[in-house]
Parts: structure tokens; sequence; C-alpha cells
């Protein structure tokens, strides 16, 4: 069977994918930038914008994720972007809404503990861009060639922000992020070609549904 596990939190699991891997399974395996860049250590009381399934596990466990992604045994980051209103991030973590909206920060967080760890950009590039583009068949997506999607996030990679989350794009503004100072400006985004984003304004945000060819 062809395997692909998701949003791998806990490095419990690294050796049974190191094993099945090594017999030749069919197996890829992504993990989240929450786990990669936020800790258990530091959740506090009550703080369920933190909750996520799977949760957030200690420092410890985090490093061993660090890595498997550099030994190739993760292959890409996934922003499992999953967003809800205040309301329901209430303080009692067993029934708050679980999960994290990071898409707009996942880029940045997921570079500043990059760069800490001694990782390039190229390396951020493979795991958030070129192996998720191809363990999804968006042969369009993932590199800057000709003939693919003239995608961009033109990135300020030394420069610094503090999250604030009135300043995200998100609907719903709750994040685990806010207050945190990530390196990685994102000065303007283009889709196929076109400028969508400059200076932290949208100017014509148009979607559109990707299907991968059958
Ligand atoms: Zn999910």
């Amino acid at each position: 069977a062809r395997v692909h596990v998701l949003h791998l939190s806990s490095s419990d699991a690294l050796p049974l994918i190191r094993a099945a891997r090594a017999e030749g399974v069919r197996l890829t395996v992504e993990t989240c930038p929450h786990y990669l860049t936020l800790t258990a250590e530091e959740v506090p009381d009550g703080a369920s914008e933190f909750k996520c399934c799977p949760p957030i596990r200690e420092a410890a466990n985090q490093d061993l994720l660090w890595e498997a992604l550099a030994d190739g045994t993760i292959d890409c980051v996934v922003t499992d972007h999953s967003p809800s209103t205040a309301d329901l991030k209430t303080d009692d973590f067993a029934t708050a809404w679980g999960g994290i909206s990071g898409l707009q920060l996942s880029l940045s967080a997921v570079w500043t503990e990059a760069r800490k760890r001694g990782h390039g950009l190229e390396d951020v590039v493979r795991w958030m861009s070129t192996q998720t583009a191809a363990l999804v068949g968006l042969g369009q997506k993932g590199a800057i060639e000709a003939g693919r999607d003239a995608d961009f996030a033109v990135l300020a990679p030394d420069e610094t922000f503090t999250v604030d989350p009135a300043g995200l794009q998100h609907r719903n503004r709750v994040t685990a992020y806010a207050g945190r100072t990530l390196y990685g400006v994102v000065k303007s985004t283009w889709l196929r070609g076109e400028r969508i984003v400059a200076d932290g304004e949208f100017t014509d945000p148009k979607g559109t549904l990707l299907s991968r060819p059958r």
C-alpha cells in the first residue's frame, strides 16, 4: 500500500517510519510548523490557541523532528491551517477547538527556527514547496522553472517582525504565534505571474481550485 503520515507530532514514530522505509514501504511523511516551532513547556495554562491535534510536544521531541527533517525521514512541512472563531477557543482545553491557523506565518516561523538550527532557506523551500507539490502531484508548482506557474514569495530573510494578531489577513485572528518575533518578512507575493500582495496589501487576490492531472 501507499502510505502518507500526516501531521507527525510525536518523535516516537520515527524509528517505525525509518524501519518501514528500509523495508521498502512506499511511505511519505509530513509535519507542521507548530510542531517545529512551539513547545509544550511554553504553552500557558488555559491558552487553547495552542491546542491542536495531535498536540504540541516537548522541546526534546521537537529536536528529534528537526533531525528527521534534516536526514529526509520527514519529507515536508505543511501548514495544517485550521481556523476557528475566537469563541470556540475557550480556556477549557478539553472542549476548546483543536487547530492552529498559521498559513500567513508558516514560512517565517519555520524559517526562524531553521536558521537557528543551521539550515538554509533552500532547505525550507524544499520542505515547504518542492516536496509538498511533488507529494500531491501538482506539477505546475514547487519550482522556479520554465513552464511552471510563476508563484513567488519575495522574502527578506534577515528582517524581523513581531506577530500582531490584528495585522493578520486570516478571517479569524486567533494565533499561537502572537508576540513572537520572527525572521523573514514577505515583501510581495506573486501568483501565476501576477503580484497579489505588496507591502502587506492585497491587490487582487484571486484563488483557483487546483486539481492534479488524473
Ligand atoms: Zn489537520
